[in-house]
C-alpha cells in the first residue's frame, strides 16, 4: 500500500478568517483568547479537510510566519521583543510586526526584516544571528498542536524546518559565520526530537528545501555532521526537499541517516529514476507528484505511467504527496461560482489537489480501473484544455514567430536617442518626476467597489476617476515636477489592471494565497495565449495629458512582471507566455507614442524575483526576460523615451543584464540603503539615465530637502550628474496625501539646489 500525506496546508482560511482576526487583534478589538480561539478552530478544519490522507501535517499552521514560529521554539528571539509579563504572542508580533515607540507597552520596537521564502511569493521573517546567539528549546506551541491533533483524531505528522534550512534563511547581524552556531542549535534540535518521541510520535517531517540549492562544500559536510548527531533511533525522520530538483546534492540527501527522503517530483521529474536506484533499501521515498506551486489539474494518466512502474520497485517504501506545501495555491475551487465554467474545469485548488492525490493511491493501491470514473473525467477536462479555443490563438502563435532581433533593438543608440530626446523635452538638468502612482484614497477604493457592487455605472466611475486624475495633475503642476504622471487611479493593482484587459487571462474570486503575516495577493490566472484586444492605458493617459504642458509618462507593468505575478499555464514554457505579454505591451506602448506620448514608463517590479534557485539557471531566464521588456519597449522612435522602474537594491550581480534592458531611464530604490545600492556601478559602466529613489516611500517619515540634496549629491560621485534623475524610491499609492505634498515639496526643492549648485 502506498501512503499518503500533505506537506502542509495553507492557513489563512478559505474565507481569509484568520486575516481578518488578525487585524481584528492588532487594532485591539479582539482579544488574544479569541485569536488562538479562532486558531484552533481554523486548524481543526484544515485537518479536517485532509481527512483520508494517512498522515497529516501539524505544527504547518501559523499566526504569522513558520519561520518565526521555529525561531520562537529554538528560543531565537531577539532581545528587544522580550516582554516582562512573558505573554508571548505579544513578543512574536513584536517581532513580526514591529511597534512604534508611541504604543503605551513599550518605546519601540523594529520589525524583523522580512524576504521571500526560496522561490515563492511568500515572505518569511529573517531568523537574526550575532556570534553570541544561544538556543533554547520552547516546543509548547508545537506541542499544543500535536495534543489538539490528536484529541481530533488526526494521524499527526509534526512538521518543523531543519537546522541547516534554519540557519540558511538567517542573517547575522555582526557578519559572523552562522555555521559555528550549529553545534549550538543541534543539542536543541535534539531535545525537540526526543520530546516528540516522548509524546508517541512516529514520523517527523523535517524540512530542508535548502537542498534544491547550491550548497557550498562546507554547508554539505554540516548536514552531514547535523544528520548524524540527530540519529536517535526513537523516531523516524522525513528529510523534506522541495521548489526543486536535487542536483549535485542528490547522493548527499540520499545518504543522510534519516528514515525517508520527499523530494519535488514535479520540478525534480528527471530524477526520480535515480533516486529510486539510489536509496538505501531501509528509507522510504515520497514522491512530490502533484504540483503545490499553481492551480492546473493534474495529467493522473500521465503521472500513473511513470508512477505505476515506481511502485512496483518500492512497493511499502513509496510515498506520494504534493510536491510543497500548499500554502503557495488557495483553498478550494468550489468557491468559485463566478469563474468562467470552462477555464474553471481545468484547475485545482488545495483540496482538489489533495482529492487527485487520493485517486492517484487508489489507482495503485487498487489499479486503475477501481478509479476508473475519476479518471476518465481527468482526462476529459484536460483534453478539452488542450483544444480549446480559449486557449491556442493562431494569430498570437503566428506573431509570436514573426519575432526577428530587430524587434529588441532601438532605432539609434542611447547617446543618439538621449540628444534627440533632449531636444524635444527640454528637461532643466536633474528632472524630477514619480514613479507612476499617487495616494488610493479611500474614495477611489470606494468608488471602485462601489462600481463592482453595481451601484455605480461605468460613465459615472469613468467620471470620478477623471476627476482624480485631475487633481493629481493639479497637485504636480503646484509642486512644480518636470514629468508628470496620471496617478494610476484606476488601477486597483499593477498586474489585475492589465490582466482584466488582456483575452488570456481569467480571475479568482476567493483564490487568495497569503503573501506574509495577513497579506494575502490573488494572482491572476494566466490560461492562455495572450492578446490585447482594446488599448488599455492610452484614454487616460491621453485625458491626463490634455491637462498640462508638461509631458506625461504613458505607465505600463511590463511582460515579465506580469508573469511573476501570475499563475501561469504549465503547457508551453514561461518564456513564450512572457513574449506573449510583450508583444501586447508592445503594441499599448506604439499605441501611447501614436496619441502624443513623450515618456513611457514600463514597470518590472518584478524582474528580480524571478530568477531561479540555481546560479546555473540566472543566464537562461535572464535572457528571455530582458528580451522579453526590450520587445515590448524598443519598438518606439529615437525621440520616445523609454523609462523602467525596479523596486529593489540588490543589484550588483544582475546590473548587466538591467543595463541590457537598454531602457534610457531607469529609476530604483535606493535612499534606505543611503545609496549603497549604486556600488554597482563602481565596477560597472552603466551606461544610460538613472533617477535613485530618494523618498522612502515605505515609511510615513517625510524627507528633508538637505537629506536629499546628500544623497544625490553621493548618487553623483557614481553617475555623472547630467544623467541622473530625482525621484522617490517607488510609487506613492500606500501613502496619504498630507506625506506626500510636504516629501515632493522638498524633493523640487532639493532639485533646484542641486541645479543652482551645478
Ligand atoms: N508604477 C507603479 C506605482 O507607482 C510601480 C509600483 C511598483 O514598482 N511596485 O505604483
Ligand atoms: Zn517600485
Amino acid at each position: 500500500m502506498v501512503t499518503t500525506h500533505n506537506l502542509g496546508f495553507p492557513r489563512i482560511g478559505a474565507k481569509r478568517e484568520l486575516k481578518f482576526a488578525l487585524e481584528g487583534h492588532w487594532k485591539g478589538q479582539l482579544p488574544q483568547v479569541e485569536l488562538e480561539h479562532l486558531g484552533g478552530q481554523l486548524r481543526e478544519r484544515h485537518w479536517h479537510d485532509q481527512d483520508g490522507l494517512d498522515l497529516v501535517p501539524v505544527g504547518d499552521f501559523s499566526f504569522y510566519d513558520q519561520v518565526l514560529d521555529m525561531s520562537f521554539m529554538l528560543g531565537n528571539v531577539p532581545a528587544r521583543a522580550h516582554r516582562h509579563d512573558g505573554n508571548s504572542l505579544d513578543s512574536y508580533f513584536r517581532v513580526a510586526r514591529g511597534r512604534s515607540a508611541n504604543d503605551s507597552a513599550c518605546s519601540g520596537v523594529h520589525a524583523g526584516e522580512m524576504t521571500k521564502w526560496f522561490d515563492t511569493n511568500y515572505h518569511y521573517i529573517v531568523p537574526e544571528f550575532t556570534s553570541d546567539t544561544a538556543f533554547t528549546l520552547d516546543a509548547s506551541r508545537l506541542l499544543a498542536q500535536v495534543a489538539q491533533a490528536r484529541a481530533a483524531g488526526v494521524q499527526v505528522k509534526p512538521v518543523i524546518i531543519g537546522p541547516l534550512t534554519y540557519l540558511w534563511l538567517g542573517k547575522a547581524k555582526d557578519d559572523s559565520d552562522k555555521l559555528v552556531l550549529l553545534a549550538r542549535l543541534l543539542p536543541v534540535y535534539a531535545a525537540l526530537l526526543e520530546r516528540l518521541a516522548a509524546d508517541g510520535i512516529e514520523w517527523v517531517q523535517i524540512d530542508e528545501p535548502v537542498l534544491v540549492t547550491d550548497l557550498a562544500s562546507e554547508w554539505q559536510q554540516a548536514f552531514r555532521h547535523a544528520y548524524e548527531t540527530l540519529q536517535s533511533g526513537k523516531l523516524k525522520l522525513l528529510l523534506t526537499a522541495y521548489f526543486g530538483a536535487l542536483g549535485d546534492n542528490l547522493a548527499l540527501a540520499c545518504s543522510l541517516p534519516v528514515q525517508g527522503l520527499h523530494v519535488d517530483a514535479v520540478a525534480g521529474r528527471a530524477e526520480v529514476d535515480m533516486l529510486v536506484r539510489h536509496l538505501p533499501a531501509d528509507k522510504i521515498l515520497s514522491l512530490g507528484v502533484i504540483s503545490g506551486r499553481n492551480i492546473w489539474k493534474s495529467d493522473l494518466h500521465a503521472t500513473l505511467e511513470w508512477l505505476e512502474p515506481v511502485h512496483r520497485v518500492l512497493q511499502e517504501r513509496l510515498w506520494i504527496a504534493p510536491s510543497c506545501s500548499l500554502l503557495h495555491v488557495p483553498v478550494d475551487l468550489d468557491s468559485e461560482t463566478a469563474l468562467d465554467s470552462e477555464v474553471r474545469a481545468w484547475l485545482a485548488f488545495a483540496l482538489q489537489k489533495l482529492a487527485e492525490l487520493k485517486i492517484l493511491a487508489q489507482a495503485l493501491n487498487k489499479g486503475r480501473s477501481s478509479v476508473q470514473e475519476a479518471l476518465v473525467a481527468n482526462h476529459a477536462a484536460l483534453e478539452q484544455r488542450r483544444n480549446s479555443q480559449r486557449v491556442h490563438n493562431p494569430a498570437v502563435k503566428a506573431a509570436l514567430a514573426d519575432i526577428d532581433a530587430a524587434h529588441g533593438l532601438r532605432t539609434s543608440a542611447y547617446d543618439v536617442r538621449a540628444a534627440k530626446q533632449a531636444a524635444l523635452l527640454k528637461l532643466p538638468p536633474f528632472p524630477t518626476t514619480t514613479i507612476g502612482s499617487f495616494p488610493q484614497t479611500s474614495e477611489i477604493r470606494q468608488a471602485r467597489s462601489r462600481l463592482r457592487a453595481g451601484e455605480l455605472d461605468a460613465d459615472a466611475y469613468g467620471a470620478l476617476m477623471r476627476a482624480e486624475i485631475a487633481r493629481c495633475v493639479q497637485a504636480q503642476e503646484e509642486l512644480g515636477l518636470d514629468v508628470f504622471v496620471h496617478g494610476e487611479a484606476e488601477r486597483n493593482d499593477m498586474v489585475e489592471y492589465f490582466g482584466e484587459q488582456l483575452a488570456g487571462y481569467a480571475f479568482s474570486q476567493f483564490g487568495w494565497v497569503q503573501s506574509y503575516g495577513s497579506r494575502c495577493v490573488k494572482p491572476p490566472i494566466l490560461f492562455g495565449d495572450i492578446s490585447r484586444p482594446f488599448a488599455m492605458t492610452v484614454e487616460w493617459t491621453r485625458h491626463a495629458q490634455s491637462l498640462t504642458d508638461k509631458p506625461m509618462k504613458g505607465m505600463l507593468t511590463g511582460p515579465v512582471t506580469i508573469l511573476n505575478w501570475s499563475f501561469v499555464r504549465d503547457d508551453q514554457p514561461r518564456s513564450v507566455s512572457c513574449l506573449q505579454l510583450a508583444l501586447a505591451i508592445r503594441a499599448e506602448v506604439l499605441d501611447l507614442e501614436q496619441a502624443g506620448v513623450r515618456i513611457i514608463q514600463i514597470d518590472e517590479a518584478a524582474l528580480r524575483e524571478g530568477l531561479p534557485l540555481r546560479r546555473a539557471e540566472w543566464a537562461g531566464y535572464l535572457a528571455w526576460a530582458v528580451e522579453s521588456f526590450r520587445i515590448a519597449a524598443n519598438g518606439v522612435r529615437d525621440d520616445t523615451q523609454i523609462h523602467t522602474h525596479m523596486c529593489y537594491s540588490e543589484f550588483n550581480d544582475i546590473i548587466a543584464s538591467i543595463a541590457a534592458m537598454d531602457a534610457d531611464v531607469i529609476t530604483i530604490e535606493t535612499s534606505r540603503s543611503d545609496m549603497e545600492l549604486l556600488d554597482a556601478f563602481d565596477h560597472f559602466a552603466y551606461p544610460n539615465a538613472i533617477g535613485p529613489g530618494v523618498y522612502d516611500i515605505h515609511t510615513p517619515n517625510i524627507p528633508s530637502e538637505e537629506q536629499m540634496v546628500q544623497l544625490m549629491r553621493k548618487a553623483a560621485q557614481r553617475v555623472p550628474a547630467e544623467r541622473l534623475w530625482v525621484n522617490p524610491d517607488c510609487g506613492l499609492k500606500t501613502r496619504a496625501w498630507a506625506e506626500v505634498l510636504p516629501a515632493l515639496h522638498n524633493m523640487v526643492a532639493a532639485a533646484r539646489t542641486l541645479r543652482a549648485a551645478q
